[in-house]
Order: structure tokens, then C-alpha cells, then sequence
């Protein structure tokens, strides 16, 4: 070891090292420009200056990751939202919740591009707003963002002001809401009409994280909806299919049991359909199908549940209604039927399609209801034997009351 430190100050003391030391410092202090007459006080104030710039980074770069994960935990939470009843609403009530945003709206761009109407718009105080269903014209479709967000400002150029002059705003942070490929909808969210400055940038980073998330969800929600229509829904009529029906006379006879209260059941079958079905068609029959269902539909109280039960038979659920409002329902469908049946009948051969109808309610105290759809369909024989359309009543759930 002495031997090699020996040899190492050997070689500090050779002049060549010290000058060559000297040259390079003297080159790193033109470079950072701090030559040698520059007093250390003012090499000291600059470090300082710099160790500031250098936090202010650090401070934004978590600022940024602070946004970051607010709009992490915001795309997560609106996940839960898919398949509510107003999706699009409640996803903007969430974003301005907790963005903090003075409003978010969500606008249909037209097919030529050419305008935006708000279809949605939120505001953080609730107030509503008078400016859903106005055109926003767009005098430029070109500026409309395509796959990023931007931020119209006021006295920025003639696009740019019709988006604040139309929000009376000073600026507005615009996003792209991509469906198939096509900018369908535009996601926008102003701070009023002062917004603090450095909230912009801010605002642009949650655009850029949530718009894609946005459309995805709607796209995944209307998916959601459709599977879910379908499979309660009987294609062919659109009414209840017989999976649902069934569901539906489960919880409204259990409700009728709980509240003490009656409920009917009507069966309903077409008659003579096999004729018509033979002489005009099978697809004239399903036509006729579709033209009842919608018939007995359209004559039913709103929570009124009008369901295909089986080929040519439709039920009715009729919750919280006595045997005598019942009896009026399904003579009013009967009616309603055969009058359609008359006006359609120039297109099938004359034939005029009628329903006939068994109505039976729920027994007092109770009873399963198996029971009582055999009841309504007992009732549904009985006006086939009478001689068909009409109505005939099972006089059973009556007595009771
Ligand atoms: P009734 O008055 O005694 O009820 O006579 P009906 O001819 O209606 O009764 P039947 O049970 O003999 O025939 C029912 C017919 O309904 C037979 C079938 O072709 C027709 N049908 C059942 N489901 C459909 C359907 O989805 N589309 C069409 N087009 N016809 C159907
Ligand atoms: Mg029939
Ligand atoms: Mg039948």
C-alpha cells in the first residue's frame, strides 16, 4: 500500500495534474457561466434559486399525481353508475362533484358537424340549466378536438368564442367523446365565469384521463341496457317475455300478500288464430301479434304488465286492482282488440282478430300463484266455450271482498 500511495502523490505533484484540473474547472464555468470574478454570494443566491425551481417541479410533479389518482378513483367509482337509469347524468354529477367543477355538460354534435346541442347538463349547485336543447353552432368543424381536449378561451379566435359567449364563460375545457370511430359527443366543463388560471392546465390533464373512460362506460352501459331489455322483452311483440311475466307475478302477488291488498290476472288468447294463420300467413299472424300486444299495451295503466305468456296467449297483471276494475280493464282490451281487428281486417281476408279474456284475483289471505293463473286460465276456457271474444270473470278472488 505505501508503495502505490507513494506512486498516487507522485503523480498529484507533477504540475500537469493540478494545471489540468485548473483548465477543466475554469471550461464547467463558462459552460454554467459562473466565471471566476463572480462574487460566492451570488453563486450561493443562484443555488438557492435553483434548489426553489427544482421543489416547484417536485410540487407539480405530485400535483399531477395527486389528479392522477383523484381521476383514477373517479373512473373507478363511475364504473358502479353502468346500467342506472340516467348513466349520463350521474356520471356528470360525479365529475363535477369531485373535480370540483362549476358544471360538466355533454353535448350531441351533428351529423355534419356543423352543431353541438347539450343534451346533459349539470351544474354543481343544482340549479339546471336553460341552455339544453340550444345549438351551439360550430362555425369551424375542423377545430372540434378529435382525440384530445382543449381549452377554448375567450378573445382566442371566432370558434373559440362562440363556445364562451355560449356558456358565459372565460374558458372552457372541451373533450372528444369517440363512438364507432366518430366524434359523436363532446364532453365540456367550465369554473364559471372567473376560473382561476392555473386550473386549466389542471383541467385539461382530468379531460385527458376521463373522456376516454367516459365513452367507453356509455358505450358498455348502452350494451348493458340492451342485454338487459332483451332479455325481459319478448322480440317479437315487444312486451313481457314469459321469464319476466312469471317474475312479475311472483313480486306482485307477494306485495298483495304483505299489504293486504288484491291484484288480477287476466289470460288472453287470440281467437280462432290458426285460421287466420292459415289463410293469410305466418307472417301476417305475427304481425297481428304485434299489433294486440301493443293494443292491450296501450289501453293498461302504466304499472300495468302486459307479457306474452305462450304463442298466441298474452297476460295481464293488474297490481292493486279489484276484481270489478279488473273485469273493466279486460272488457276495454277485449273492445279495443276487436276494434283494431275490424280495422285491419281488409288486410287479412276479412278476418277480424278478437281476443277472448279469463280474469281471476288473488284469493283473500293469499294463495300461491300457480293458483291463481290456473284460475284465469279455467275463467279464459269458460269465455271460449261462451263463445268467444269476450270476457269472463272467475267470481272466486270477488266474494272475498
Ligand atoms: P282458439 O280460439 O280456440 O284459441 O283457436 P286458435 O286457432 O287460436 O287456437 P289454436 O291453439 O288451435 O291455435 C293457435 C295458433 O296460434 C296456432 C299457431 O299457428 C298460432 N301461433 C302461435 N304462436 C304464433 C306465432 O308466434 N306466430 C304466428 N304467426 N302464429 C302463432
Ligand atoms: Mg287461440
Ligand atoms: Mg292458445
Amino acid at each position: 500500500m505505501d508503495r502505490v500511495t507513494q506512486e498516487l502523490l507522485a503523480r498529484l505533484n507533477e504540475e500537469s495534474v493540478l494545471k489540468r484540473v485548473k483548465e477543466e474547472v475554469r471550461k464547467c464555468a463558462q459552460v454554467f457561466r459562473y466565471d471566476e470574478k463572480v462574487d460566492p454570494e451570488v453563486w450561493q443566491s443562484r443555488l438557492y434559486a435553483a434548489n426553489g425551481e427544482l421543489s416547484k417541479a417536485l410540487g407539480s410533479l405530485g400535483e399531477t399525481h395527486r389528479i392522477q389518482q383523484r381521476c383514477t378513483e373517479l373512473i373507478l367509482r363511475i364504473q358502479t353508475l353502468l346500467g342506472s337509469k340516467d348513466t349520463i347524468e350521474a356520471v356528470l354529477a360525479e365529475l363535477v362533484r369531485s373535480m370540483g367543477f362549476d358544471r360538466a355538460s355533454f353535448l350531441e354534435v351533428s351529423e355534419d358537424g356543423r352543431q353541438a346541442i347539450p343534451t346533459e347538463i349539470v351544474t354543481a349547485d343544482g340549479r339546471g340549466s336553460r341552455l339544453e336543447g340550444q345549438a351551439l353552432p360550430i362555425d369551424d368543424p375542423a377545430a372540434i378536438p378529435k382525440d384530445h381536449p382543449v381549452a377554448f378561451g375567450r378573445g382566442e379566435g371566432h370558434t373559440q368564442d362562440r363556445w364562451v359567449s355560449f356558456f358565459t364563460v372565460a374558458s372552457i375545457v372541451v373533450s372528444p367523446v369517440v363512438e364507432e370511430g366518430r366524434v359523436r359527443y363532446l364532453l365540456a366543463t367550465d369554473r364559471g365565469p372567473k376560473p382561476a388560471a392555473e386550473t386549466l392546465a389542471t383541467d385539461l390533464l382530468v379531460h385527458q384521463l376521463f373522456a376516454p373512460a367516459f365513452g367507453l362506460l356509455l358505450q358498455n352501459d348502452r350494451l348493458f341496457k340492451q342485454a338487459q331489455y332483451l332479455s325481459v322483452t319478448d322480440v317479437l311483440t315487444g312486451v313481457s317475455n314469459r321469464r319476466a311475466l312469471m317474475d312479475t307475478i311472483e313480486s306482485v302477488s307477494r306485495e298483495a300478500v304483505e299489504s293486504h291488498q288484491t291484484f288480477c290476472v287476466a289470460m288472453l288468447d287470440l281467437d280462432e288464430f290458426k285460421k287466420l294463420n292459415d289463410e293469410c300467413g305466418h307472417q301476417a299472424g305475427d304481425e297481428v301479434l304485434h299489433a294486440v300486444a301493443q293494443t292491450i299495451r296501450t289501453v293498461c295503466r302504466g304499472d300495468d304488465v302486459v307479457g306474452r305468456y305462450g304463442g298466441e296467449e298474452f297476460c295481464l297483471v293488474l297490481p292493486e286492482t279489484s276484481l270489478e276494475e279488473g273485469a273493466e280493464v279486460s272488457e276495454r282490451v277485449r273492445a279495443a282488440v276487436e276494434q283494431l281487428g275490424r280495422a285491419q281486417a281488409p288486410r287479412f281476408r276479412n278476418r277480424v282478430a278478437t281476443v277472448s279474456v279469463g280474469l281471476a284475483a288473488l284469493r283473500f289471505g293469499g294463495e300461491d300463484h300457480e293458483s291463481l293463473l290456473a284460475r284465469a286460465d279455467a275463467a279464459l276456457y269458460r269465455a271460449k266455450q261462451s263463445g268467444r271474444n269476450r270476457v269472463h270473470v272467475d267470481s272466486e278472488g270477488a266474494a272475498a271482498r
